[in-house]
């Protein structure tokens, strides 16, 4: 883990809790980690509810001052106008959203989301000062016959060249075969395919890009295995789906700190 770049833990709820379930949660999080005694400033923490979450995630967050920023899943190309059920980015600047999530294998299954949708969401997203995380990942079959990093590689250099380099985003890779399979790729596989995705930025916007952007690795992280991922050198933070949901689970990934040791 490279000491200028804070580490970034994210919690993907992806369709779960809704507004009610997402206060109860974010409450005991926040006392979980009063309770470890957590400094906000050794790791950032980023929740992702679904969006008719966000307004009451926002007003509990300010209220009791805790130490999590917020985002959405996902948002629309366009600023407003006849886009039934999209939500622009606008709005989630309005909720003082500081990230927004784009790209992820789910969009991209579900919802036909292609690399140029990809790249416009992501251009929509720096519209509206915020910071996109941009996912990229390949599927076992990619794997297979291409090796791990050439999908991601292709896929985050159609959104970079949409994007300029004083443009602020995270690269989330997440290989698809991974995403709640329980299966997490080898710390030195996330490494190898984050380092290479590190040498994508510097090509197209420079080395001084590349180096202050944080690529945070997703797929089947635990508590059990954030430790090993956070000692390489090219992994910056998580992107976590289902251990994000619970607390006790999501609290120790974010303490990662405390338990990196030697043999790690
Ligand atoms: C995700 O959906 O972004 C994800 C990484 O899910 P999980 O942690 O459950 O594999």
């Amino acid at each position: 883990m490279a000491t200028l770049r804070c580490p970034l833990i994210a919690g993907n709820w992806k369709m779960n809790l809704d507004h009610l379930q997402s206060i109860a949660f974010v409450q005991k999080l926040g006392w979980a980690l009063k309770d470890a005694k957590y400094v906000e400033s050794n790791v950032e923490v980023a929740l992702f509810p679904p969006f008719t979450d966000l307004r009451s995630v926002q007003t509990l967050i300010n209220a009791d001052s805790l130490p999590f920023a917020f985002g959405a899943q996902d948002l629309s190309m366009f600023d407003d106008g006849a886009h039934t059920g999209d939500i622009s980015g606008l709005f989630l600047k309005a909720l003082e959203c500081s990230y927004v999530i784009v790209g992820h294998s789910e969009r991209r299954a579900d919802h036909s989301e292609d690399d140029a949708i990809v790249a416009a969401k992501s251009r929509a997203a720096i519209r509206h000062s915020l910071v996109p995380i941009v996912c990229v990942g390949e599927t076992a079959e990619d794997l297979e016959t291409h090796g791990a990093a050439k999908i991601p590689v292709e896929q985050l250099t159609k959104v970079l060249e949409a994007l300029d380099a004083k443009d602020n985003y995270v690269v989330a890779y997440e290989p698809v075969w991974a995403i709640g399979s329980g299966q997490a790729a080898t710390p030195d596989q996330a490494n190898d395919v984050a380092a290479a995705l590190r040498e994508t930025i510097a090509q197209v916007h420079g080395s001084e890009r590349a180096e202050a952007t944080r690529i945070l690795y997703g797929g089947s992280v635990k508590a059990a295995n954030i430790a090993s991922l956070m000692k390489r050198p090219d992994v910056d933070g998580a992107l976590v789906g289902g251990a994000s949901l619970d607390v006790s689970e999501f609290s120790s990934i974010i303490q990662f700190p405390k338990h990196v040791t030697l043999d790690s």
